[in-house]
């Protein structure tokens, strides 16, 4: 039995053939989820899943689309929001 912590099902299960023909069982995290927009929850174009030591790696233009709300807000939510705050004054 492995130690507890690695029997909760938020740790993956991959099944690994050693050199010398074994199976052994590895764990390692669930990629996380893709990127939604916080107002209709959709998934955000432009925006890499990956964990956040691979994504630290990439340009700051390669993270997030570069305009107001980037990475935040999807493009549609972001043009109603703004044609808003246009008659509003502020978001
Ligand atoms: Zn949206």
């Amino acid at each position: 039995m492995v130690r507890p912590a690695l029997r909760s099902r938020s740790w993956r299960r991959v099944y690994r053939r050693t050199p010398g023909g074994e199976a052994v069982v590895h764990f390692e995290r669930r990629r996380p989820g893709k990127p939604t927009c916080w107002r209709c929850g959709r998934p955000l174009g432009g925006v890499p899943r990956g964990f956040p030591y691979e994504v630290r790696g990439f340009a700051r233009s390669k993270r997030r689309p570069n305009r107001p709300y980037g990475g935040y807000l999807c493009s549609t939510c972001l043009a109603e929001l703004l044609s808003k705050a246009v008659v509003r004054g502020g978001l």
